[in-house]
């Protein structure tokens, strides 16, 4: 695939273009051998927009997020954010950073993480860690008449309490993160995340671990802050059914790849690429159970070190044709925005 973007988005903070990470197995039998993890990876994301990344397990889809959170340099490709000051207002992060710039960059992309429980040091309290982020950032704001430093903070990190629904803000700053139920602590992560203001929001499946009774409030919590704030989403998630209620954009990818895009709508209700029909039959309906016009398959996610040659969803797809085993199929465009990697 060329290095191209997939958007209809007009203005763009960020782009990937024909990104792969492949992860070196360290093992001396298989010296030589990696894990395809992402492969030629190309799509924009559009200012204030959220864009929702839907795949199964191994589809590379927290790969993707990890890789533009810069916790790992990519294998190729281009990864490049919305720079006024650059020729074509863009500036390649794909290589590696200095210290200065890296700091710059995690203050415009932040990253929250899956686990409520891990992503919190359980040594500090909750006052200590979102502190951080305001002393590292120097964002901690004076108003005239305050002489202290620490007023002011602990006046920031009550007012970031309260826009999450921690209230009364005191009652939480002493806490550790072990004292706080699931949802609480994940309250306190995004919290984080959005006290140096963000311009770029990668949430890896920010609800999975949650009870299902909070999961949407957690979700309308986000979408809440994204408008206010008019920040870019990257949404992951393997729930379709969720995606679409986030995102306006949707890209599917399966073994590491990008096999469906487009708005939500098109690819929930039009799906064309058969994964992701397989994936929208899947959803389990709550009034009829499992559907009955399941999209029958056979087989399970393929191998990473050895993915298969030509189309990558080939072995499971039920309309595989002989061509699909020999090349890889192009993403093309079927109509305006909405692009499939499928040869049908
Ligand atoms: Fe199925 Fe072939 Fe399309 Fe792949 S390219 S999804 S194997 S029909």
């Amino acid at each position: 695939m060329p290095l191209a973007t997939v958007n209809t988005m007009a203005e763009e903070i960020l782009r990937l273009q024909g990104v792969s990470k492949h992860f070196p197995i360290r093992s001396f039998r298989r010296f030589g051998e990696v894990v395809h993890a992402m492969d030629d990876v190309s799509f924009s994301l559009g200012k204030a927009e959220v864009l929702a990344l839907v795949g199964e397990s191994g589809s590379g889809k927290t790969t993707t997020a990890s890789v533009i959170a810069q916790l790992y340099p990519i294998t190729s490709g281009l990864i490049r954010l919305a720079d006024p000051q650059a020729p074509d207002g863009f500036r390649s992060v794909s290589g590696k950073l200095s210290r200065k710039a890296l700091l710059g960059y995690r203050k415009r992309v932040q990253m929250i993480f899956q686990d409520p429980f891990g992503s919190l040091n359980p040594t500090h309290t909750i006052e200590h860690i979102l502190s951080r982020p305001y002393v590292i950032h120097d964002k901690v704001v004076y108003r005239r008449g305050e002489e202290r430093r620490k007023t002011a903070l602990k006046e920031q990190l009550h007012q970031l309490l309260r826009s999450v629904g921690l209230e009364p803000p005191q009652q939480y700053l002493d806490k550790f993160p072990h004292e706080l139920s699931g949802g609480q602590r994940q309250r306190v992560n995004i919290a984080r995340t959005f006290s140096i203001e963000p311009e770029i929001v990668l949430a890896d499946e920010p609800t999975s671990m949650l009870d299902v009774s909070i999961r949407m409030s957690i979700m309308n919590m986000m979408l809440a802050f994204q408008e206010q704030k008019q920040v870019s989403f990257l949404y992951i998630t393997h729930d379709l059914a969720g995606a679409r209620y986030m995102a306006q954009r949707i890209v599917v990818m399966y073994a590491g790849m990008i096999m469906e895009i487009g708005t939500s709508d098109e690819v929930v209700q039009r799906a064309v690429h058969p994964y992701t029909k397989l994936l929208r039959s899947a959803a389990p309906a709550p009034e009829e159970g499992l559907k009955r016009n399941r999209l029958i398959t056979q087989g399970d996610i393929p191998s990473l070190i050895h993915p298969p040659a030509g189309c990558r969803f080939h072995p499971r797809c039920p309309y595989a044709m002989a061509e699909c085993s020999r090349l890889i199929p192009p993403l093309k465009e079927v109509e305006g925005g909405h692009w499939i990697r499928c040869y049908l």
